[in-house]
């Protein structure tokens, strides 16, 4: 049947990505660096910062008040700010998430759960967090799951910022990670896409394609010991809807999209002549 049909592809590409991104786990972060020349981090940076509002600092647990302790209760943590970081692989969005409401807030009151697809993945990510000093706290959890199909726990309405950054591209059904999406924040909730975008200006657009074809897969190879796992990265940029389109699916799964920060008009914003593009929208 056409469904049953749909059903096998669907779970040859998911496959297919889980083989992609197991292969290549524990070069993911140098590849990342090499392949965009360190500028992946400056988007990154962007991105967060535009995603991330404004915390209360967090206020210090235990007080002591005229040298005698605060009972427990009399002094209760604010609910902590929720984000959901999708397809968060080895946790570099939810550690710029956490740094940055410290560094810049002094809020410690922030918890990202990271979602992945790929075990090996979050293997990585877990290394990762337990050289920072968010090890064993609940500011960051892993979870094993599919934006597709969230995990169960993740309840409808309970999540304040949803991110998800270079992973909706290999997801099959982009209306099925939206949709999922939009049913776990809050009203007033924001979603934040990172992804690679189209290049409008033809010149460059061209450089970037022979880039794309001829270097990335030799890098991929010489790095990573790995041409093939880049074509498909390529292969799954150049397949990517346009700007105003996702914008569009965005929009159709129910979200407001407009203008995020002062200044920037529209639902996307272009990083490096549009090689990467971030959305954002509202749950209203
Ligand atoms: N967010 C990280 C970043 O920005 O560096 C990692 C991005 S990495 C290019 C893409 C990730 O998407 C991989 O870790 C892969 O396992 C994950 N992924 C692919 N399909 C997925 C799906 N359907 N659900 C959840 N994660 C998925």
């Amino acid at each position: 049947t056409h469904f049953g049909f749909q059903t096998v592809a669907e779970e040859e590409k998911e496959g297919l990505v889980g083989g992609v991104f197991s292969s290549v786990a524990s070069k993911y972060d140098i590849m990342n660096d090499s392949m965009s020349l360190g500028i992946h981090r400056l988007w990154k940076d962007d991105f967060v910062a535009t995603m991330l509002p404004r915390l209360p600092p967090s206020v210090h647990r235990n007080p002591v008040r005229n040298g005698v302790a605060v009972p427990d209760g009399e002094a209760p943590a604010p609910a902590p700010f929720k984000c959901l970081d999708v397809a968060g692989g080895t946790g570099d969005i939810a550690l710029r998430l956490l740094d940055r409401a410290r560094d810049k807030f002094g809020s410690r009151d922030i918890e990202v759960e990271v979602v992945d697809l790929t075990e090996n993945m979050l293997h990585e990510g877990r290394k990762r967090v337990a050289q920072t000093m968010y090890y064993n706290t609940p500011q960051i959890t892993f979870t094993q799951g599919n934006a597709q199909d969230l995990p169960k726990h993740i309840e409808d309405n309970s999540i304040d910022l949803y991110t998800i950054s270079f992973g909706i591209r290999n997801c099959t059904s982009l209306p099925a990670v939206l949709s999922e999406a939009f049913r776990v924040l809050k009203p007033g909730g924001r979603i934040g896409v990172l992804e690679f975008g189209k290049v409008s200006n033809p010149l460059l657009k061209e450089a970037y394609r022979q880039y794309s074809f001829q270097v990335l897969p030799v890098l991929g190879q010489v790095i990573a010991g790995d041409a093939a796992s880049y074509q498909y990265l390529v292969e799954s940029i150049e397949r990517f809807p346009s700007q105003p389109d996702f914008a569009q699916l965005i929009r159709n799964a129910g979200f407001q999209t407009g203008a995020m920060r002062e200044g920037k008009g529209g639902s996307w914003t272009d990083y490096t002549f549009g090689v990467a593009t971030m959305w954002t929208g509202v749950k209203a």
